[in-house]
C-alpha cells in the first residue's frame, strides 16, 4: 500500500514526519506496513513555477491508496491560489464527497468554553458542491448598478452520499444525527437539502434525526457542546462549524481532518486541520498531535483498525501524561512527542 506525502509549507514539514513515526510504530504492532513516497509541492514549487502542483499531479496521486498532507500555504501566496490550485482539485478529481472532522476533547487540552470538555461529536461536511461553486460573475464594475452572482449548486446526488454517509456514521455511534439547515432564509436549496437528509434518515430506524437552523445550531454547540453526536452540514456550514467546534475542542493544533472518497474508488486525502503556522515555523516546537490524529484516521479508512486504535489510545495517554508542546503549556518539543508516542506503541 503506497502513501503520497505532500508535507508541503512551514510547519507541515516538521508535523509530518513526526506523524508518519506515529503510524509506522502502530502498523508494526500488527506486522504490517505501508510505503511513503514524498512530493515536494506546494508554495515552493509555486513561486519556482506558478503552479502548487505539476501539471500531471493528479494523475500521479491517482497511483497511490491516499494522500498524506501536512500544510499548504505561505503568507506571500493568495489563499486562493492554494485552494484552486491544490486542494479543491484534488477534492473533486477524486471524489473526496466527505470532509470529517472528529472534534472530541482531549486530557490535558482545556476547552474555553463549559461543558466543552465533554465534546465528542463527529462532524460531516459536504466537501464537493453546494455554497462553493464556480458559476456566477460580476457585472457593472465600479458603476453604481454593481453586482455580484454566486450560484449554490445542490444534486439530490450530492446530498443523498453525503447524508447516508453521516446516517451510517450515527448507526455506529450513538444514534443521534444533526442536520444543518436555514430553510427559512435559503427558501430553495436548504428546503431540497432537508428533504433529502430525512430520506436517507427515514432508512435507518436507530437514527433520531434533528434538524436544526445555522444560527441556534452554533449557539447551541457553544452553550452545550456536549449533546451533539454526529453533525451533518453542507460545504459553507460545515466549514464554519468545524472552527466553532474545533476552538471548543480546545487548541487548533490537536485537530486531525479527512477529505474522504469512502468507497475507496480514489485517494481519500488527510490533514490536519491547522495551516503552515510561519509564526513558529522551524522552530521544532509544532505540536504534531493534529497531524497524528489525522494519521489515525488514515489508518481507519485503509482498514488498519485496530492500529489506528492504538495509535489514537497511546496519543491520548502520552498528552495526558503531561508530555505536550507549548500550545498547550507545555515544554516538549515536536519531536519529542512524538518519540514518546512511538515509544507508548513499542510497550
Ligand atoms: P493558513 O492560512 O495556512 O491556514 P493560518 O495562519 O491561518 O494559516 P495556522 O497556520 O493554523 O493558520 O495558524 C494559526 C495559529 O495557530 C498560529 O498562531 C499558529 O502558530 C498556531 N498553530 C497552528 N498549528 C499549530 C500547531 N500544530 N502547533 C502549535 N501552534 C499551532
Ligand atoms: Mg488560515
Amino acid at each position: 500500500m503506497s502513501i503520497a506525502v505532500l508535507a508541503g509549507d512551514g510547519i507541515g514539514k516538521e508535523v509530518v514526519p513526526a506523524a508518519i513515526a506515529c503510524v509506522d510504530a502502530a502498523l508494526a504492532r500488527h506486522g504490517s506496513r505501508v510505503d511513503w513516497v514524498d512530493y515536494d509541492w506546494g508554495s515552493d514549487l509555486y513561486l519556482k513555477t506558478g503552479r502548487m502542483m505539476p501539471v500531471d499531479g493528479i494523475e500521479t496521486l491517482a497511483r497511490h491508496e491516499a494522500i498524506f498532507l501536512g500544510a499548504v500555504g505561505l503568507p506571500e501566496i493568495p489563499d486562493t491560489e492554494t485552494l484552486w490550485g491544490l486542494l479543491i482539485p484534488i477534492r473533486r478529481e477524486f471524489r473526496q464527497y466527505i470532509n470529517l472532522r472528529p472534534i472530541r476533547a482531549l486530557d490535558g487540552v482545556p476547552s474555553p468554553v463549559a461543558g466543552g470538555d465533554d465534546i465528542d461529536v463527529v462532524l460531516v461536511r459536504e466537501n464537493n458542491e453546494g455554497e462553493y461553486s464556480e458559476i456566477g460573475g460580476r457585472s457593472y464594475r465600479g458603476r453604481p448598478e454593481e453586482e455580484a452572482i454566486q450560484v449554490n449548486v445542490f444534486t439530490r446526488h450530492g446530498i443523498e452520499r453525503v447524508a447516508r454517509y453521516a446516517v451510517g456514521l450515527a448507526e455506529s455511534r450513538g444514534g443521534r444525527l444533526t442536520s444543518a439547515t436555514k430553510s427559512n432564509g435559503i427558501i430553495h436549496t436548504m428546503p431540497f437539502w432537508d428533504e433529502v437528509v430525512a430520506e436517507a434518515a427515514a432508512a435507518a430506524p436507530g437514527v433520531a434525526l434533528e434538524s436544526i437552523l445555522i444560527d441556534a445550531l452554533a449557539a447551541r454547540l457553544v452553550l452545550d457542546p456536549g449533546r451533539f453526536d454526529v453533525i451533518v452540514a453542507s460545504n459553507l456550514f460545515g466549514d464554519i462549524l468545524s472552527d466553532l467546534a474545533g476552538a471548543i475542542a480546545g487548541s487548533i493544533g490537536v485537530a486531525p481532518s479527512a477529505n474522504l472518497n469512502p468507497e475507496r474508488q480514489f485517494p481519500s486525502l488527510f490533514e490536519p486541520v491547522h495551516g503552515s503556522a510561519p509564526d513558529i515555523a522551524g522552530r521544532g516546537v509544532a505540536n504534531p498531535i493534529g497531524a497524528i490524529w489525522t494519521g489515525a484516521l488514515m489508518l481507519d479508512h485503509l482498514g488498519h483498525t485496530a492500529a489506528a486504535d492504538d495509535l489514537t489510545t497511546a496519543f491520548r495517554a502520552v498528552t495526558k501524561a503531561g508530555v505536550r508542546t507549548a500550545d498547550l503549556g507545555g515544554t516538549a518539543t515536536t519531536d519529542q512527542v512524538s518519540a514518546a508516542i512511538v515509544a507508548e506503541l513499542a510497550r
